[in-house]
């Protein structure tokens, strides 16, 4: 009895012994990473394009919540107290991010606004249009400032970084001169979709977006601004109309209904969907708006 409970004994120590060991491995294996913090989804998938193996990144604004309107709470910024990097989109999206980057505590933090230099849109209302990573080259700028951020805080991998976004940009002007082509030849320039996000989209490619909602996705239209949609889709023959998850899909498919067109996903990459990475969502974004222009 005694000698089978030394045994049971035995094999637990040595259970425990085992997962000690593995969480020190662990735990040396984070602290190899540079930790970054990103604001929201889109940031996760460029900066995790440029640092790879290399980086360990925590989400500020969890899945499934669009950035416009989100106000991080003092949990949602305990990451930051240790991190390396926090890497933000900028053009005021992330408007708490300075009132963030105060609040905590970290001298050796780096924190960059990725879309810093960036040629940027005006909306109607005089502010920028905060969307500059749904473009292919706002996409490319942006993941060229965190590669300079990451380089700067380990210049030891300044090769692995470089290759990775030349990997990436290699991947995006590849899209970019494919879809150039194909957009100059489009029958029609102008889409239809949820919210606004889609301006810089537009510039590359020299189309038109028409939405439901505006850029900041705050507010569900009038009826008049509704019955502009119907009667603007009805005259330049609509046949598809673009929806985002996260965006009041209920408006987009009572347009469709109303003027008989097909609804069609869309993806802003606010928030991860459909396990797409940056260049599947927008390989799928460009192809569904190109055969839409047909
Ligand atoms: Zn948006």
């Amino acid at each position: 009895m005694l000698k089978k409970f030394s045994f049971i004994v035995l094999i637990l120590s040595l259970i425990l012994l085992l997962s000690a060991c593995n969480n020190s491995d662990d735990k040396k294996a984070q602290t190899n990473k540079i930790k970054v913090v990103v604001s929201f989804n889109a940031m996760k998938e460029l900066t995790y394009a440029v640092g790879k193996d290399k980086v360990d990144i925590h989400t500020i604004i969890p899945e499934g919540q669009e950035p416009h309107e989100y106000e991080p709470k003092i949990k949602d910024l305990a990451s930051l107290t240790d991190a390396k990097l926090f890497v933000y989109s900028g053009m005021n999206l992330e408007k708490w991010s300075s009132t963030a980057i105060d609040s905590v505590n970290n001298s050796d933090l780096i924190s960059i606004d990725a879309s810093k230099g960036f040629n940027p849109i005006k909306t109607s209302n005089g502010a920028y249009d905060p969307h500059v990573w749904i473009s292919l080259k706002g996409a490319e700028y942006q993941a060229n400032n965190i590669k300079n951020a990451l380089v700067k805080i380990d210049p030891k991998d300044k090769s692995y970084f470089e290759k990775n976004y030349l990997t990436f940009k290699n991947q995006i002007d590849a899209l970019y001169a494919e879809y150039k082509t194909k957009f100059a030849n489009s029958p029609k320039k102008s889409f239809v979709t949820g919210h606004a996000a889609f301006s810089y989209l537009s510039r590359d490619f020299n189309l038109t977006q028409n939405s439901v909602e505006d850029v900041f996705a705050d507010g569900e239209p009038s009826s008049k601004k509704l019955q502009e949609l119907i009667d603007y889709c009805k005259k330049n023959k609509v046949t598809t109309i673009f929806v985002e998850d996260m965006v009041s899909p209920k408006l987009s498919n009572t347009l469709a209904t109303e003027v008989h067109a097909k609804v069609k996903k869309i993806y802003t990459i606010e928030s991860k969907e459909d396990n797409l990475d940056y260049i599947q969502s927008m390989k799928k974004n460009l192809d569904n708006i190109y055969n839409s222009l047909q």
